[in-house]
């Protein structure tokens, strides 16, 4: 065994650990495939922009943390402008998202003034580079959700639950098998017999489903979500979810691996590559429905239209450079565009199950005709 990983001089130090957990363990689920992969990412890359691997909506335009600004300040004037509030970003990359509501805050002081800003990040590396762009806000930060106080919060998550692991189920020769990551060499694509109660699980239309189906699910997430919606229950206040990903519940390998912003072999480069799934949002919806009002799914050209983006872009291209117009509208372009983020990416929000106004973005009014 020794002598095969002596042949593979290419092998990060990292794909060899893993290589050897294998070799010790056996094949591994997706899921800690997954998280292991995007631990080691997030913690060494540079991951966002030109020179990274994947350009995320608040790294294209300014006018993206702008809208969520929007939205979250006419949350907080619908509950009654409450004096303390958490703003809780999940992910939050290299901290443009909240930098950009913060400033955008500006024009609300009383909202800002009663605002602590919590971040929820596991990479130290992503950390530090938050610390820079948001020290003017004292931002305090948690490895997990469960760690933030608890108190009235909204929370905001931009492109974090694609990147929380999945497990991946494949129908083979009539029997649902789980899908793991062996390593002979090169790491490869393996099954074995579910250890999740696949029934339980599953929706029952597809257990039948033809040989070649893969269904995906995400315990990650769902364990994410509870702690939302008891939060919500129990100190009001709403939560934002925008991520690419589906509306309807379907079978399908949605695992992608992103490396310079090119599609890319998941199982290559381990560590190296962006390794993400598609949001379910039909599963992420039941799960919260009748503890939380759930709202939307919409797709983001939606939400960030009826929150008066066009309106916003209008307002920046006056007295700029023609160049600097140009870029406003490109952004916006590549935010809203059917063909690009403005149908992939969806939004969802969830409040306080007894919650009876819809939230700004999602009922058809715009944000500021709800008095
Ligand atoms: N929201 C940002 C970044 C998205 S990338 C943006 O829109 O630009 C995903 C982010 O989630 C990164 O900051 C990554 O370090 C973080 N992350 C990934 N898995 C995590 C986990 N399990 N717990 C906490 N943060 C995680």
């Amino acid at each position: 065994m020794a002598e095969n990983t002596a042949k593979l001089p290419d092998l990060s130090p990292f794909a060899q650990a893993l290589a050897d957990r294998i070799r010790r363990d056996g094949p591994l689920t997706v899921a800690d495939f997954m998280g292991a992969a995007a631990a080691e990412y997030y913690a060494s890359q540079t991951v966002f922009g030109k020179a990274g691997d994947f350009t995320t909506a608040p790294e294209i335009s300014q006018l993206f943390g702008e809208m969520i600004a929007v939205w979250l300040t006419d949350l907080w004037l619908q509950t009654g402008k409450p004096e303390h509030v958490q703003l809780v970003e999940l992910g939050p990359g290299r901290g443009t998202l909240s930098a950009d509501i913060m400033r955008t805050l500006k024009n609300w002081p009383d909202f800002k003034n009663a605002v602590s800003l919590h971040l929820v990040e596991t990479s130290h590396a992503l950390r530090a580079e938050q610390g820079r762009v948001l020290a003017a806000y004292n931002p305090v930060w948690h490895d997990r959700l469960e760690d933030v106080p608890q108190g009235l919060s909204f929370i905001v998550a931009n492109e974090f639950f694609d990147a929380l692991p999945i497990h991946q189920f494949e129908k083979l020769d009539g029997a649902w098998r789980e899908r793991r990551v062996g390593f002979d060499g090169n790491f490869f694509f393996t099954h074995a017999d579910p250890d999740l109660p696949l029934r339980d699980i599953m929706p029952a239309s597809f257990l039948d489903a033809p040989d070649g189906s893969v269904f995906e699910v995400s315990p990650a997430t769902l364990t994410v979500l509870d702690d939302i919606v008891s939060r919500l229950r129990d100190n009001g206040g709403a939560a934002l979810i925008i991520d690419y990903g589906h509306a309807r519940a379907g079978l399908g390998d949605t695992l992608q691996a992103l490396e310079k912003h090119q599609y890319a072999d998941v199982l290559g480069n381990v560590g190296a590559r962006d390794i993400t799934a598609h949001v379910d949002f039909a599963t992420c919806a039941q799960a919260a429905e009748g503890r939380a009002a759930v709202h939307g799914p919409v797709t983001q050209a939606e939400f960030l239209l009826r929150l008066g983006i066009l309106q916003r872009a209008q307002a920046l291209y006056a007295g700029v450079t023609a160049a600097e117009a140009k870029e406003v509208q490109d952004g916006l372009a590549r935010l809203v565009g059917a063909g690009q983020m403005g149908a992939l990416f969806k939004v969802m929000a969830l409040t306080p199950p007894d919650t009876q106004a819809v939230p700004a973005g999602f009922g058809g009014e715009d944000a500021t005709g709800n008095g």
